[in-house]
């Protein structure tokens, strides 16, 4: 049901208690697929990437209490990279970087992956990778989207470390997906060649993100109650599958496989790697998570009024806290809206 209303995740949370973030990031999910799909279809204009972007960070702060920081930098500062932004899932001594460019869905379904930076038009999916890695971070895309695809994708991405069943019945939660930045740059350089990017190749392998980043203490795929090193460790795996399935696609385009063909290589997706062949995976994926980066420190300590400059410029940095002794909330505000599959 396109543009129903569900109940905004409590502003009010019982004492010592808190709304997960898994359940924030679907109910972003959904206001994002619901604001653009009736920009799309019913009240256009759609909202642009950087009105969904600053409205999804503004629901973060909002929504996740004191379990979050966000810094949020000058348009100055971002203007050479696009508008790259960072979330931390975090314990205060270690945890995973997400380095996220964001990628609006146009009414036909398609993203501006091609998009080229600067005079000398570098990709900005070769960038994103570049900053991601000088900051600790794993290079995602976020996309956003206006339309549901049960069936097909999820059931291959399942393979690919999903943490969790939690999902809407209107399928909203497919609002914001995942995607790995590898996976993009083989894409484009396929494109580079002279083939067609395959939008819809791209976003039925893109992973809701609240299934990807669970932080629930008992998650649906767990049976007991979740320590936070627990949950930093799942969503370090969760991370790393999500990219080593990303990376493996391209040796496939290189061995010669037939373009304009997603149904063939969904076989290939099938084949899902080994997570402990780490030496395939980028250095800040390999192992278990890492511990925090000086810049992430800093930031845990500083002003969110007054942030250092980060080191990489960035829209926002977004930092949220697991540790253990901060009991969350049942999500009762969701009865009626979840559907556990
Ligand atoms: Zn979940």
């Amino acid at each position: 049901m396109i543009g129903t209303a569900f109940p905004l995740p409590s502003t009010d949370p019982q004492v010592g208690q808190q709304t997960s973030l898994c359940e924030v990031l679907m109910w972003i999910a959904g206001d994002t697929f619901h604001w653009l799909h009736n920009g799309h279809h019913r009240y256009p204009p759609a909202p642009g990437e950087e009105s969904l972007t600053d409205m999804n960070i503004r629901h973060l702060r909002q929504f996740v209490g004191d379990r979050v920081k966000v810094f949020q930098f000058t348009k100055d500062q971002e203007r050479q990279n696009g508008a790259d932004w960072e979330l931390w899932i975090h314990n205060r001594t270690h945890g995973v970087g997400l380095r996220i460019q964001a990628k609006k869905a146009s009414k036909q379904s398609r993203y501006p992956f091609n998009y080229t930076v600067g005079k000398r038009n570098v990709y900005q999916c070769d960038l994103l990778v570049q900053h991601a890695l000088a900051v600790g971070c794993v290079p995602v895309y976020l996309l956003y989207n206006h339309w549901d695809w049960a069936g097909g994708g999820e059931e291959e991405a399942a393979q690919a470390g999903l943490l969790c069943d939690h999902v809407v019945a209107d399928g909203s939660h497919h609002g914001c997906t995942l995607l790995s930045a590898y996976r993009v740059q083989s894409e484009v350089g396929r494109k580079a060649d002279g083939q067609n990017v395959r939008h819809k190749v791209l976003w039925a392998e893109s992973l809701p993100w609240n299934r990807v980043l669970c932080d629930r203490r008992g998650a649906a795929n767990a049976s007991t109650s979740r320590s936070s090193s627990e949950i930093i460790s799942d969503v370090f795996a969760a991370v790393k599958e999500m990219t080593l399935v990303g990376m493996d696609r391209s040796p496939t385009y290189s061995a010669g496989s037939t373009p304009g063909h997603g149904a063939g290589e969904n076989v290939a997706h099938a084949q899902t790697p080994d997570v402990n062949r780490d030496d395939d995976a980028p250095v800040i994926l390999r192992g278990g998570p890492h511990r925090l980066p000086p810049h992430v420190l800093q930031l845990l300590e500083a002003d969110e009024a007054e942030p250092p400059a980060p080191p990489v410029p960035t829209v926002a940095t977004v930092l949220v806290d697991v540790s253990d002794g901060r009991a969350q909330m049942p999500p009762n505000w969701f009865e009626g809206c979840v559907r556990y599959r």
